[in-house]
């Protein structure tokens, strides 16, 4: 049986919608709830947040968060490379050996290489030298000269990855490295839903970083989860709202969170594996699938393409939904996206 408690709802909404104002996420609106729990956290340097709306009688639902942060904030740390101790790191450090990994580790890469392959090499976890040049791992950005992103693209080629399943260990050669940031949040958030799931929680939703999201049952009341896309150029505005089911993930990737401007010009932290620039086809894209570290890796990788290539790929996708603004701020969706998006009219 299915118990529900009571808790300071009105202050709950009001910080959520305060610290996502800030930290500029896409969000769940829906009807005011008066029964739910919500936690707000930092975990691997990343804001994170579970909201759980329905938990079995006997449960404590704040400790079943507290637990999923935990599963969180270990499972986001290991494969970070922003986390000195990561076994991402330990590859790159030991780079042209091979290093054994943990079995999460081992799991994500099988996957980075997955998405990489859906994509033709828009996603690319060896971006990290481009990604270093132009300053995004410390915050010193620069708009690279061309024979240093020319020099800095020879070191980039997701097919020199090596995994051996049977040892697991990972190789890269001595003058690449790995970036698997562009799943790091999905796969912390897919972490912390495996947590809630086990723990008989049937209504909950998590907030991984700037961009992604979990559903873990069904909204309030048995109704989907209605999550605003946030306007990449107006970001205290959404400019539509997507239902998400239970088990579905959502991830935003865009060029209005990690850039910086020079001469004018706007530089975003997604970079094309082809030229080493970021591209400027979108202002922002949204993916909708059940795999929380596929919806977080396609997000990023089809930021890349253009949009007509995006839509003429997703076709080939059934369970992946796909909403686009364009670089001249046009709104382009999926065919598998009607039905569950509603557009907000300026
Ligand atoms: P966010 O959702 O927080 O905006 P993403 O999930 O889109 O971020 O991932 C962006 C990060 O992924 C970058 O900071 C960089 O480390 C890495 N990255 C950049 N370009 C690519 C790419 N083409 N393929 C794979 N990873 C990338
Ligand atoms: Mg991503």
């Amino acid at each position: 049986m299915l118990h529900r408690k009571h808790k300071q709802t009105i202050i709950c909404m009001a910080l959520v919608l305060c610290t996502l104002a800030v930290s500029g996420c896409d969000y769940f609106f829906g009807p005011a709830q008066e029964e739910s729990v919500t936690e707000d956290a930092v975990l691997f340097s990343t804001f994170v947040q579970i909201q759980i709306h329905e938990w079995p009688q006997g449960t404590d639902p704040e400790k079943v968060i507290s637990e999923a942060f935990t599963e969180m904030e270990s499972t986001g740390s290991i494969v970070s490379v922003y986390d000195e101790n990561s076994d991402i790191n330990a590859v790159n450090r030991a780079a042209g050996e091979s290093v054994a990994v943990s079995e999460e580790t081992f799991y994500l890469l099988q996957k980075a290489l997955e998405i990489a392959e859906m994509t033709g090499g828009a996603f690319d976890p060896t971006i990290g030298p481009v990604v270093d040049l132009w300053g995004f791992y410390t915050g010193e950005h620069r708009v690279p000269a061309d024979d240093e992103i020319e020099e800095a693209l020879a070191r980039v080629d997701v097919n020199r990855i090596e995994l051996d399943e049977d040892a697991r260990t990972v190789r890269v050669p001595g003058d690449m490295r790995l970036d698997v940031e562009a799943l790091a949040k999905g796969f912390a958030a897919r972490a912390g839903a495996e947590h809630l799931v086990k723990s008989g929680i049937t209504s909950a939703l998590i907030t991984s970083g700037q961009s992604s999201l979990k559903a873990v049952g069904d909204g309030p009341e048995g109704r989907a989860w209605r999550v605003g896309l946030l306007h990449p150029r107006a970001e205290q505005d959404v400019y539509a709202a997507v239902e998400l089911r239970d088990g579905e993930s959502l991830s935003t990737s865009g060029d209005y969170q990690r850039y910086f401007t020079e001469d004018g010009k706007r530089y975003a932290h997604i970079l094309d594996p082809e030229t080493g620039y970021p591209p400027r086809t979108m202002q922002s894209i949204t993916v909708v699938t059940p795999d929380t570290v596929i919806a977080d890796g396609l997000s990023t990788a089809l930021f890349v393409l253009k949009p007509e290539e995006v839509l003429n790929r997703v076709e080939q996708m059934p369970d992946v939904s796909v909403a686009m603004m364009t670089a001249e701020g046009r709104v382009k969706y999926c065919s598998q996206m009607e039905g569950r998006i509603e557009l907000v009219d300026d």
